[in-house]
């Protein structure tokens, strides 16, 4: 649709209302001025013609009617009036413009007919007699209650009508000089009103185009100056905060770009929104035209697009290793993380991974190595303890000393045993692939028990009471046989730290969706310090104490593991002096 200035919408209803008002006030006083006019003169004929009945009741009475006649004709003349006296019979007797008796009857006449009945009467018509409109008042001229006749002034419309014509004239030319000074004012008002509004949309089209620096001319009207020093202000914060998001975005650009992590925005569609130049370069792609453009036309791997797919549909966080299956058989460690708007609702997500290939694969050259090294020192150890205890088991020749260091050797390769027996076992758990694991729901109070009755011989030689509050028929995902190796590390653990004649309490409880077993004793606790490294393979707060009681420094490493197989985790909370409290977390 054309858009008309507002000048042209402004002036045209202006002079209207102007110019309708003016004429209507004109025609007004036109049509009132006329009326009072005629209403003047009806008075004043009516005024004349009562001076007039005076001088004519005796003539009447006397039946002069000649001299009537002729004082109607002095009267007339005098007065600028035609007088006329007219009998109740309608016969003229008198007239100071024609000769009564060439007139006909005249109670015909409204005006006449009215005054017979004793009223005055009022009268525009066209006359006859004299060939053109007259004003005719008439008024009754009594004697004794009776109308003796009528006596009828009236004056040519002529004359009044040429009067209203000069003074309509004049008021048309005062209205006409009004309506274009009312024509060059609305002209005037409406610029003063637009001219402000149009220079402020000429300022609105520089902010438009960018240019925020540009400032707004503030009127001095209060709603337009007003108008005008908030958009100023609007555009300087507009300004502002252009520039903060500018700067923040060459900044999060340069960090993007400097990253070693590939990152991928993508939106709910799965089109990329932007990706930096680590994504682009692993998935040789150009950073540049990649945005709009699918997720999948840029990434060919399958594992990593039904990775994202899950993490677009079900709005949570992921982390995963993918295994790209291509040439070099690489691998990439993945976290997604969902993008909100304003309004806390999904608009995508963010794709952040990293090549960890080499990384993973000296991890599994380590395992190797550690499984490797366990099983290749196995096998001589367990000749060395055949023949040690083959030796202590005659050793009637032998001198006290040298029973003494079989004695001693017996000791370490049982610990060294110990220590090869866990180190296979934590390989075992870190290199079983998940679907190795036999993941089945079982009855979570079994398991618990069975591995209080494989500790409670080592319990009771330090009469130390195990007791177990789980519900019976609770059961949880697991791999049983993982679980209770877990648990009898902790009992083990427990019973190992604690004193004599005290008790480790087992309590499982339910949270949410997880299931707890917490591990309580009242031992020799754990100093703050050691507790964020407790779960390390060979820490130990206190070696020699460890040592002595049999410990391998790998038990709570195995703990971690097996409940990281599980996808679950293990909390400690420990008192010095007091005690500990081992929890499981495991997935329900
Ligand atoms: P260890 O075979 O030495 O017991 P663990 O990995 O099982 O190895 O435990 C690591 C260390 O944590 C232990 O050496 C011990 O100092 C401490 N620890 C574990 N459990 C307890 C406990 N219940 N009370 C006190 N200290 C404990």
């Amino acid at each position: 649709m054309k858009k008309k200035r507002l000048l042209w919408q402004l002036y045209p209803s202006y002079l209207f209302i102007t110019l309708a008002a003016l004429l209507a006030v004109s025609l007004f006083t036109l049509s009132s001025l006329s009326h009072f006019f005629h209403k003047q003169y009806s008075s004043d004929l009516e005024a004349r013609a009562q001076l007039f009945k005076s001088r004519i009741a005796d003539l009447l009475l006397g039946g002069s009617y000649p001299a009537l006649d002729l004082e109607c004709r002095e009267s007339g003349r005098t007065s600028g009036t035609r007088l006329t006296v007219i009998l109740p019979s309608g016969i003229v007797v008198g007239d100071s413009e024609e000769n009564p008796q060439g007139m006909d009857t005249h109670n015909d006449r409204p005006e006449v007919a009215r005054a017979l009945t004793g009223k005055t009467g009022t009268s525009v018509r066209f006359s006859s007699t004299l060939n053109q409109n007259m004003m005719y008042v008439a008024i009754p001229v009594f004697h004794d209650n009776d109308v003796l006749a009528v006596l009828r002034a009236s004056v040519a419309l002529s004359s009044i009508e040429s009067e209203l014509r000069r003074i309509r004239m004049r008021i048309i030319s005062v209205g006409f000089f009004a309506a274009i000074l009312a024509a060059a004012i609305s002209l005037l008002v409406s610029r003063r009103i637009a001219n402000p509004i149009e220079e402020m949309t000429r300022g609105v089209g520089h902010f438009e185009k960018g240019d925020l620096g540009y400032r707004l001319f503030v009127t001095d009207s209060f709603e337009l100056g007003g108008l005008a020093e908030a958009m100023n202000s609007m555009a300087t914060q507009l300004d502002e905060r252009i520039k903060i998001e500018t700067r923040q975005k060459n900044e999060l650009k340069a960090v993007l770009s400097g990253m070693a992590e590939g990152v991928i925005a993508i939106d709910n569609d799965k089109n990329i929104i932007s990706i930096n130049e680590a994504a682009a370069r692993f998935f040789k792609t150009d950073p540049a035209s990649a945005p709009g453009r699918t997720l999948s036309e840029i990434v060919r791997n399958i594992t990593f697009l039904d990775f994202v797919k899950i993490s677009v549909k079900d709005q949570q966080n992921h982390e995963q290793d993918i295994l790209l299956d291509d040439c070099e058989n690489r691998t990439l460690h993945t976290r997604t993380s969902c993008l909100h708007d304003e309004k806390d609702s999904q608009t995508g997500i963010l794709i952040v991974f990293n090549d960890v290939t080499t990384l993973r694969r000296l991890e599994t050259m380590r395992k190797d190595f550690a499984a490797n090294v366990s099983h290749e020192i196995k096998t001589p150890l367990t000749s060395i303890r055949g023949f040690v205890e083959t030796l202590l088991s005659d050793c009637s020749s032998f001198s006290e000393k040298q029973i003494h260091f079989l004695g001693i050797i017996e000791k370490n390769v049982n610990r060294l045993m110990a220590i090869i027996e866990d180190l296979l076992k934590l390989s075992r758990i870190e290199t079983e692939r998940p679907e190795d694991l036999h993941f089945i729901k079982s009855n979570i109070h079994k398991v618990l028990s069975s591995a209080i009755t494989t500790l409670k011989p080592e319990a009771d030689k330090k009469n130390i009471v195990i007791s177990l509050d789980c519900d019976r028929d609770l059961t949880a995902p697991m791999d049983s046989s993982m679980i209770e190796q877990a648990v009898i590390n902790l009992i083990d653990n427990a019973v190992k730290y604690c004193g004599s004649n005290s008790r480790v309490d087992i309590r499982v409880e339910i949270k949410g969706q997880q299931v707890n077993i917490h591990v309580t004793d009242t031992g020799f606790g754990i100093e703050r310090e050691h507790l964020p490294r407790l779960f390390e393979r060979f820490y130990r707060t206190d070696k020699a104490r460890s040592r002595q009681l049999g410990g391998t420094g790998l038990g709570l490493a195995i703990v971690k593991h097996i409940m990281l197989a599980h996808k679950g985790d293990v909390s400690v909370e420990s008192t010095l002096g007091k005690g500990s409290v081992f929890t499981m977390h495991l997935p329900g």
